[in-house]
């Protein structure tokens, strides 16, 4: 699933790209690639029409909505104060980034922001042991 973040992100290069991810009980199921409404390097949100389906597809799945991806293209993995803005609405989910500012070395993290702040999360690769 990491992987298909990465490659996600490096084919909407250079705009961010987004997606929703399935799950429950802290495991992820189901991965599902967005559309970024702004198509734009520099922030992103996930279509709504995507919003609507994807989710309704998580739902009818029997999972839950357990993250959203997106990416940066030049800068760390790490929420910007746009993104914090966004969860603000929406602090359930946890917020996986994947940052290509070293192409050669993308990198995933994983945050749970709630209430304007912002907690690392540890993941762990299920099957990869
Ligand atoms: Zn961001």
């Amino acid at each position: 699933m990491l992987d298909e973040i990465v490659a996600h992100a490096r084919e909407d290069e250079p705009n961010e790209c987004c997606g929703l991810i399935g799950g429950g009980n802290g495991h992820a199921t189901s991965l599902h690639r967005a559309r970024n409404e702004f198509a734009s390097p520099l922030r992103y949100n996930v279509h709504p029409q995507d919003l609507l389906r994807i989710t309704t597809e998580i739902e009818s799945a029997g999972e839950e909505l357990a993250g959203i991806y997106h990416s940066h293209t030049r800068s760390e993995a790490y929420p910007s104060q746009t993104d914090v803005n966004l969860a603000a609405n929406w602090p359930d989910p946890l917020y996986l980034i994947c940052s290509l500012a070293d192409p050669a070395d993308p990198v995933v993290r994983a945050f749970s922001i709630r209430g304007g702040s912002i907690d690392e999360v540890d993941l762990e690769i299920e099957g990869a042991r």
